[in-house]
């Protein structure tokens, strides 16, 4: 595979830590990567296998570590569940506009709507997350999410295990970013 830019043949490098900002999120980092890189622009690619179970990966990687969903995050779940957001505010009985709201950092999601959010999300993936049950108890058994916690973790998704395992495989580590 050539540069699209500077047609240099691309190097492959493996076991690489990309972050995944093609995801729309800003904490993802993806492990044991390989990565196309141009020695000239720099620019990467990462070669990834499977885009369906990775973002799969990633959104119960959310829903279990995730403080606070932040803005970005719920993006990514709506998205990834197919939705527009004032379809998933009728289904969840919020005003329409609420998502976008959230998503656009307007307004700061309660515990309610973020735990709402989450079960949503995998009751909709049921058939397709093997543990949604434990998960499920998981966030139920939360003591406080939502409520405006600022700091957000870096998540690693060895990529590796993400596809024979899902969510067990995921490490959060404990960097703060913000
Ligand atoms: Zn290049």
């Amino acid at each position: 595979m050539k540069c699209f830019e500077c047609n240099l043949e691309l190097e492959a490098l493996k076991e690489r830590r990309y972050r995944y900002v093609e995801s729309g999120l800003t904490n993802i980092y993806l492990t044991g990567v390989t990565v196309l890189r141009c020695a000239k622009c720099n620019t990467e690619i990462p070669e990834l296998p499977n885009i369906k179970s990775l973002h799969l990966c990633i959104a119960l990687a959310i829903i279990e570590g995730s403080p606070s969903l932040s803005g970005e995050e719920i993006r990514f779940l709506r998205k990834n569940l197919g939705m527009k957001s004032k379809d998933l505010a009728a289904k969840l009985g919020y005003e329409p506009e609420v998502f976008s709201k959230y998503e656009n950092n307007r307004l700061t999601i309660g515990d309610h709507a973020d735990r709402s959010i989450r079960m949503w999300y995998l009751i909709q993936k049921s058939k397709e997350v093997e543990n949604y049950k434990s998960l499920i108890q998981a966030v139920d058994n939360f003591d406080k999410i939502g409520e405006g916690t600022i700091w957000r973790k870096d998540i690693e998704i060895p990529i590796a295990s993400c596809f024979a395992n899902r969510a067990s495989q995921i490490q959060s580590s404990s960097t703060e970013i913000h």
